[in-house]
C-alpha cells in the first residue's frame, strides 16, 4: 500500500499558521514521507471575506521554514489540481446536482431568522440544536412559490436516520447514534460549498487515502461520512489527532501566549526544536527518547503511535529543545546566529566587536549555555557592550569590605596596560589567582567584586569568559566608574 498513500493538509488561508496547523501538517509529511507518499497542500478558501492569497504565502512561507515541502499544491500545481477550493466550485456544482437527483439533498428555502429561531427554542427546550426538517418534504408547488417569494435556497443533505461510526485509526470506532446529527447545508445560498460538502468531494477527487486532522473535527466524520455514501465514493481512513491544550488544560489560546508559528520563529525559535517538540506532542516513539532530526521522524513516526489523550503544550520543555538545538550548533554557526540576532538591537548593531571573528566566537562560547532563544542574545551583548553599570546599595557596600578596592585598582591597572591577548592571560584562572594572591584573597573574595564592579551583578558568565569579552577597556573604565561610585 505503500505507494499508494495520499495525504493532505488542507489550511483554510485565514492568517497565519497555529502551533496545532503545524503540528497536523507534520503529522501529514512525516507519513507521507516514511511511506514514499505524497503531500498535498490545499487552500480551503471557502471563507471569502477572511481569506487571501497573502495568508496562503505566509502559511507556505511558515511551512517551508519548518523544512517541510509538499508535492502538490496551489504553488506548484500538480495533476489533481486546482489546489485551491474556490477554483473548484463547479466540482462541487456538479456533485450536489447528483445529490438533489436521488433526493439525497434538497433545496432549503429557510432564513437565517427561521433557523436562528428554531435554535433559540431547541436551546430553551435544553436540547442540542439540530435542523427541524422544515424544507425536507417540500412539495415542488411549495417549493416554486417559496422561489417566487425571492427566497434563494441553499442545499441541505439529507442526513440518514442509521448509526454512523467512524473506524479511526487514532480513536478506533468512534459511534454517532442515528438521529443525533440533523440534515446538514452542503452548498449555501450564495452558491459556495460548505467545509464538510468540498473536504469530501476534494479529498476523494485527490485520490487521498488517509485523513489526518485534528480532532476538533470528528464532529465532522459522521457527515463527511454519510456524503461518501450517499455519493457511493470510497472511504479514506481516518486518523484525528487529539488536541493541543495549555497547561491548564485549557484549549491553548492567545493568552497563553504565543499561538502562531511566525511568533516562535521571532523568538529564536530554531526550526529543527519545534520540528522536534511537536512531532512528540502527541506522538511518542514508545521508548523515552526524545532528541529526533526531521530525517529520524520520518523513519520512525507512525500512526499507531499517535495518543487518543490530548497533548499538553509545556513552554518551558519547548525552551529547553531550543537549548539543545542552540548548544549543539558547532561554534562559528552559533555565533553566526547569536551576532545576527544582537544586530537587531540599534544600541549595539554598530558596535565594532560584532565583526570581530574572536570576539564573536568568544561570545558564543561564554553565552551559549545561558540563551535558550535567539531573542535572549540582544539583552545579554546589549548588557555587554553598554558604556556604564548601575550600582545597587548592596554592590557599593560590598565594594568597600576588605581588600576590594585595592584589588579592584590593581585590575583596572592592570587593563590599562594590556592590549586584547595580554588581558586574556591577566584574566585567566591563574592570572585571576595571582591578582588574587597579590591581595590575599580567593574565591568569592576574589570573584566577587570584580563581578560587581564590572556587570553591577551577583551572576553570570565565569569571570575568565567574561573579562575578555568585555575587553581591557571597558573593564577599566567600568572598574572607574564602580570606584567612583563608591566613594
Ligand atoms: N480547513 C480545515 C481546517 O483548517 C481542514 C479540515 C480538514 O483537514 O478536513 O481546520
Amino acid at each position: 500500500m505503500s505507494a499508494l498513500v495520499r495525504v493532505r493538509f488542507a489550511p483554510a488561508p485565514t492568517g497565519s499558521l497555529h502551533v496545532g496547523g503545524a503540528r497536523t501538517a507534520l503529522f501529514n509529511y512525516l507519513f507521507a514521507r516514511g511511506r514514499s507518499g505524497t503531500l498535498v497542500l490545499r487552500s480551503e478558501d471557502t471563507d471569502l471575506t477572511r481569506s487571501s492569497i497573502e495568508s496562503e504565502r505566509v502559511i507556505e512561507d511558515d511551512l517551508h521554514w519548518l523544512g517541510l515541502d509538499w508535492d502538490e499544491g496551489v504553488d506548484r500545481g500538480g495533476p489533481y489540481g486546482p489546489y485551491r477550493q474556490t477554483e473548484r466550485r463547479d466540482r462541487y456544482g456538479l456533485a450536489a446536482a447528483r445529490l438533489l437527483e436521488t433526493e439525497a439533498a434538497y433545496p432549503c428555502y429557510c432564513t437565517p431568522e427561521e433557523l436562528e429561531a428554531d435554535r433559540s427554542a431547541a436551546e430553551a427546550r435544553g436540547q442540542a440544536p439540530k435542523y427541524s426538517g422544515r424544507c425536507r418534504d417540500l412539495t415542488q408547488a411549495q417549493r416554486s412559490a417559496l422561489e417566487s417569494e425571492g427566497r434563494k435556497p441553499a442545499i441541505r443533505f439529507r442526513m440518514p436516520e442509521r448509526d454512523v461510526y467512524v473506524e479511526d485509526l487514532v480513536r478506533g470506532s468512534v459511534h454517532f447514534p442515528a438521529g443525533s446529527i440533523g440534515d446538514f447545508v452542503i452548498v449555501k445560498s450564495d452558491g459556495n460549498a460548505a467545509y464538510n460538502f468540498a473536504a469530501v468531494i476534494d479529498d476523494s477527487e485527490m485520490a487521498i487515502t488517509h485523513v489526518i486532522r485534528g480532532d476538533e473535527h470528528l464532529p465532522n466524520t459522521p457527515r463527511q461520512v454519510s456524503l461518501y455514501e450517499a455519493l457511493e465514493l470510497p472511504l479514506p481512513l481516518f486518523a484525528h489527532v487529539s488536541m493541543i491544550l495549555a497547561p491548564d488544560h485549557q484549549k491553548l489560546s492567545k493568552r497563553h501566549g504565543a499561538t502562531a508559528l511566525s511568533e516562535y520563529r521571532e523568538q529564536g525559535f530554531l526550526a529543527p526544536a519545534l520540528v522536534n517538540y511537536l512531532a512528540l506532542l502527541g506522538w511518542s516513539p514508545g521508548d523515552d527518547r526524545e532528541l529526533f532530526t526531521l530525517d529520524e521522524l520520518t523513519r520512525a513516526f507512525s500512526i499507531e503511535r499517535v495518543s487518543k489523550s490530548p497533548a499538553v503544550f509545556d513552554h518551558a520543555k519547548l525552551r529547553w529543545f531550543n537549548a539543545h538545538y542552540l548548544r549543539a550548533l558547532p561554534l562559528e554557526g552559533r555565533a553566526d546566529l547569536f551576532v545576527a540576532w544582537a544586530a537587531r538591537d540599534p544600541r549595539i548593531a554598530r558596535s565594532p566587536e560584532l565583526s570581530d571573528q574572536r570576539w564573536r566566537k568568544r561570545l558564543a562560547a561564554a553565552i551559549g549555555d545561558h540563551v535558550e532563544i535567539l531573542s535572549d542574545v540582544a539583552p545579554a551583548v546589549e548588557e555587554l557592550l553598554r558604556d556604564d553599570v548601575t550600582l545597587g546599595d548592596t554592590a557599593r557596600e560590598a565594594l568597600k569590605e576588605g581588600s576590594a578596592r585595592s584589588l579592584l585598582s590593581d585590575l583596572a591597572d592592570v587593563a590599562r596596560h594590556s592590549n586584547a591577548d595580554g588581558f586574556e592571560g591577566a584574566t585567566s584562572r591563574e592570572g585571576l589567582s595571582e591578582l588574587g594572591r597579590r591581595h590575599g584573597v580567593k574565591g568569592k573574595a576574589l570573584f566577587q567584586p570584580i563581578r560587581l564592579a564590572v556587570t553591577g551583578t551577583e551572576h553570570g558568565i565565569e569571570l575568565p569568559l567574561l573579562l575578555p569579552l568585555l575587553g581591557p577597556a571597558r573593564v577599566a573604565s567600568r572598574i572607574a566608574s564602580a570606584l567612583s561610585q563608591d566613594s
